[in-house]
């Protein structure tokens, strides 16, 4: 199935519906940079989260209505994923034993990023949290604990159920 159609200039997407547009990889990256240096890394790095924890929770409702049955969501948003060009993604374990985790490989908000000493995917991160909490309830927490950025060769997220 095509994943978008284009037309009058814009972007359709079939899947989930409404518009979508393309931005470059290293543009994402770029600004991102210039977010660190205009306010400061953390305060970036929670504001890209807090974006990616609100698209992830909209991602997760939308799918919710275009899937029949619920275990067709987390496949259906991993495809979500893939055909957007995050990257390829793999979820590792089961949802809810503490070894749960998600892995992109060739992730996109990382391209060309290298020698960091901490993950750089918070928005990502934010992402798949709003994802978890909003089909289990607010039951984990989410941190990337491998990043291609730190020179890993995944970036990875564990979902740890909390206290
Ligand atoms: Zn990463």
């Amino acid at each position: 199935m095509r994943a978008f159609a284009y037309n009058d200039g814009e972007i359709k997407d079939l899947r989930l519906g409404g518009r979508v547009f393309v931005l470059a990889a290293k543009a994402w990256v770029d600004m991102r940079q210039a977010l660190y240096q205009s306010i400061s890394r953390e305060a970036s790095k929670a504001l890209l989260w807090n974006i990616g924890h609100r698209y992830g929770v909209s991602l997760t409702k939308k799918t919710l209505k275009a899937v029949t049955y619920e275990e067709e969501v987390a496949r259906a948003l991993a495809e979500i994923a893939t055909y957007s060009g995050w990257g390829y993604v793999k979820l590792i374990g089961e949802v809810g034993k503490p070894e749960f985790a998600i892995e992109f490989r060739n992730c996109v908000f990382c391209v060309g990023v290298k020698d960091q000493k901490e993950p750089e995917c918070s928005f990502l991160e934010g992402v798949i949290s709003g994802i978890l909490n909003t089909l289990y309830g607010n039951r984990f927490q989410t941190r990337e604990v491998e990043c291609i950025a730190k020179n890993d060769t995944r970036c990875l997220f564990a979902a740890k159920p909390q206290m």
